[in-house]
């Protein structure tokens, strides 16, 4: 793990990486966040700039919630069919969270920029630190070393990347450094308030439907020190609701007084994928990682093939050993 502003080194290999590429296919992890956007779309901004031809591809369509930050429609989910020089994976610990295959064989190398402490360093160039609170910080930092100008549609990609990513200033990820970033972003004509509106503020109906389907399962466990909820996959299309409609219903399991762990289950019949947040006490990156997936010390998330009762009460026992 490199601290970005001390390494030059690192710098120098991305800007070889561009300069010596012609066409750049841009990609990010599955359920699309306000991260992998924004990162995205500074960076395609950027590629484009320099005269190189710039695709942004993801596995899935963008959230209607963040829809707002590609008026122009560069992002697209369907897959290109040519081959492209460079592939930057953004914001991804590994190929497999793309969900997509076949990542490696579209293009001749792979960048590989991102934040999560559990990166695999994949890339040909990996530019991956877990300091930065998103990878929209990373570009920013990296822009900010080629001192170059953006217009305001990038701040305010980048500025939502920051955002969503520390839980609108909230985590502990959320710096001095960042807010002064941030502060930067909006001098550059991001517009916080019309942001905020945007990303968290604007609910369907029916997602707010669904919202209210998943506070009903709410339950404490463990002395009330953790939080579950609980919500399956068929129940989007119950209610007419959209996947990111579920989007930040994680971060609710942990605001009651004493949890210190929360838990988000979302299930299929055989599969139980759980989304879990972390006061401190825990370091549910850990526990993620033990059980096949990753994320960060207070966000993380697994899958295990198992029904959600069965998945649950492995889950809970983890989690109740760690908390003693
Ligand atoms: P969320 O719970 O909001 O989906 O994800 C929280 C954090 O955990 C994010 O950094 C996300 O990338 C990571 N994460 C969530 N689910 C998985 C997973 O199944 N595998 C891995 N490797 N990371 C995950
Ligand atoms: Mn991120």
């Amino acid at each position: 793990m490199t601290s970005l502003k001390k390494s030059k080194m690192i710098w120098s290999e991305l800007t070889e990486s561009i300069s010596g590429n012609r066409s750049f296919l841009i990609s990010s992890h599955a359920s699309l966040d306000g991260d992998c956007i924004g990162s995205e779309l500074a960076m395609c901004w950027y590629l484009t700039s320099l005269s190189k031809k710039a695709i942004v591809y993801n596995f899935e369509a963008v959230p209607q919630k963040l829809s707002f930050l590609d008026g122009s429609g560069i992002l697209t989910n369907n897959r290109p069919a040519e081959r492209f020089d460079v592939i930057m994976v953004l914001d991804c610990s590994n190929p497999k969270r793309l969900g997509w295959d076949g990542s490696a064989a579209i293009a001749n190398s792979v960048v590989n920029i991102d934040h999560h402490r559990d990166n695999t360093n994949f890339g040909n160039v990996n530019v991956v630190t877990g300091d930065a609170a998103a990878t929209g910080q990373i570009i920013y930092d990296y822009f900010s070393h080629l001192k170059i100008d953006f217009p305001a549609s990038v701040a305010e990609a980048l500025y939502t990347a920051i955002l969503t990513d520390t839980g609108g200033f909230r985590f502990s990820n959320t710096t001095s450094a960042v807010l002064k970033i941030c502060a930067d972003l909006c001098d550059r004509g991001a517009n916080p308030s019309a942001i905020y509106d945007r990303v968290y503020a604007s609910f369907s109906p029916q997602g707010m439907m669904l919202q209210s389907r998943i506070w009903s399962t709410l339950a404490f466990h463990h002395n009330a020190a953790i939080c579950t909820m609980e919500m399956p996959y068929d129940l989007i299309e119950q209610v007419g609701a959209t996947y990111g409609d579920s989007e930040g219903m994680a971060d609710l399991t942990i605001i009651a007084e004493g949890v210190e762990v929360g838990i988000l289950m979302k299930y299929s019949p055989a599969q139980t994928h759980f989304s879990l947040r972390s006061r401190g006490k825990v370091d549910v990156g850990k526990i993620a990682k033990r059980n096949g997936g990753g994320g960060h010390s207070s966000a993380a998330g697994c899958t295990m093939n198992l029904p959600l009762f069965e998945a649950k009460t492995k889950m809970l026992d983890i989690i109740a050993k760690e908390l003693g």
